[in-house]
């Protein structure tokens, strides 16, 4: 059965290659996911039988649009939109729009990828999908972003819908632009869906506890690691990377729980303030001012800027919260985490740690919070998001931040029952990976070969 099952894994894998010619990061979310899978074929040949690995790699529909605009100085522009709906065995797709100049076929495919079971681990009745555009949010103006998010929709709106796929925010995308789009969406369909988009405003169907909520899950994810250990936040020494959502209200959990958290950053570079991150200003110069984080530093002259993104993870700290983006870790970078004394890392942002990177946390005996696990408080509020909207009610901050709460303990839970049902005790990565995929493949089996 062993050999069969690896057999089996590796001639998906060379298709998925094949399918999808120069998509390294999406080959890599695959890679994750099939060596993860080998104990799940070896002992369930069924899986294998109707072959649900060979559809699930497939996406269910995957659709690339041309977005038109018109920028400030009435030149016009062109950008490229997609929308990957990867699975819908457990319901509507469901997953973030990213705009970024990175963006392209592969990174969409293995956010798509990655979100089917991250969705699935939540418990929630939600699908995978994922979408965006090439287009570079900095430096644009307002209108300039009111005016491609609209041309956007114009397109999207013809794939999605509150039960057929509900986008959401991701880099580049947060509530202004969701509120564009959401605006867009109803001139044109007439009507107030409020279930179509997550991450809306909360005068106008958004949920309170959203904004914060993969931040938040994060920190209650990565506490449940610590705790098994006799460990705790309090009076540890905390990095996190990035300025966006994510890190903001991962750096701001962190706090509240006694920790200090020294170091955050941007594209461009970090701050290291030995006093600890004053929070309010990086939400001001984020959020607000929409400024880089070098700007910290006049606000606070002890704090030290460095130009560049990979020294952060030279600084010495008892837990990292990589929240910036992919591949923000490699294995050169994690062996720096190891040497500085790190002992819980937790992915905030979508598989920020290489492949060898999460090598070297294991063989090290981190204790490591894969992405689909740790990170999936957002879209776990997203879909509480879409249950108040069927309802056309609202649960206040504490309601929806003790349901996420549990939401993340039941992660962590499940994630290691499945690590030390299959044989692979202690290891999240696979115990995430393995209860994420058994919900879909089971929900794929009972709905016929589709
Ligand atoms: N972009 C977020 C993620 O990676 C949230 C998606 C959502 O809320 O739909 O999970």
């Amino acid at each position: 059965q062993q050999a069969a099952a690896a057999q089996y894994v590796q001639s998906v894998y060379e298709t998925v290659v094949r399918r999808n010619p120069n998509e390294s990061e999406f080959h890599q979310a695959v890679k994750e996911i099939l060596d993860s899978l080998l104990p799940v074929f070896a002992k369930h040949p069924k899986y294998r039988e109707l072959g649900i690995l060979e559809r699930v790699v497939e996406p269910e529909r995957f659709v690339q649009f041309r977005v038109p605009w018109v920028d400030d100085e009435g030149k016009i522009r062109v950008n490229r939109g997609f929308r990957v709906q990867f699975n819908s065995a457990i319901g509507p797709y469901k997953g973030g729009l990213r705009f970024h100049p990175t963006v392209n076929a592969s990174i969409i495919k293995f956010l798509g990828f990655e979100q089917i079971f991250k969705n699935a681990l939540t418990g929630q009745p939600i699908g995978g999908g994922k979408g965006g555009s090439d287009f570079d949010p900095k430096g644009k103006s307002d209108g300039e972003i009111m005016r491609f998010t609209q041309s956007f929709m114009t397109e999207l709106y013809k794939y999605i819908g509150p039960d057929a796929d509900v986008p959401a925010g991701d880099i580049g995308v947060g509530a202004r632009e969701i509120g564009y789009m959401f605006g867009q969406y109803k001139r044109i369909r007439g009507g107030h869906e409020a279930g179509v988009l997550t991450g809306k405003g909360v005068g106008y169907g958004g949920s309170l506890t959203r904004t914060e909520a993969t931040g938040y899950g994060c920190v209650y994810f990565v506490n449940e690691m610590l705790k098994y250990k006799g460990l705790s936040f309090h009076g540890s020494t905390v990095v996190v990377s990035g300025s966006g959502n994510v890190s903001i209200y991962a750096m701001e959990k962190a706090a509240q729980l006694g920790a200090k958290v020294v170091a955050c950053s941007d594209s461009d570079g970090y701050i290291y303030d030995p006093e600890g991150i004053h929070i309010e200003t990086v939400k001001r110069l984020k959020e607000v001012e929409r400024k880089r984080i070098r700007e910290y530093v006049d606000k606070h002259p002890q704090a030290v800027y460095t130009e560049g993104c990979e020294g952060i993870w030279s600084i010495p700290c008892d837990i990292a919260l990589p929240c910036a983006t992919q591949n923000e870790i490699d294995g050169e970078a994690a062996r720096k985490l190891v040497a500085g004394g790190v002992r819980a890392v937790g992915e905030g942002a979508n598989m920020p740690s290489t492949l060898e990177a999460v090598e070297v946390f294991l063989n090290h005996r981190v204790l490591f919070g894969p992405a689909k696990a740790a990170n999936a408080g957002g879209v776990a509020v997203s879909a509480l998001e879409m249950a108040q909207n069927s309802m056309r009610t609202s649960w206040t901050f504490e309601e929806v931040d003790a349901k996420l709460h549990t939401i993340m303990k039941n992660i962590y839970e499940n994630s290691v029952q499945a690590a030390e049902e299959y044989g692979v005790s202690g290891n999240l990565v696979a115990g995430a990976n393995i209860a994420g995929f058994l919900k879909v493949a089971d929900a794929m089996v009972l709905q016929g070969i589709v």
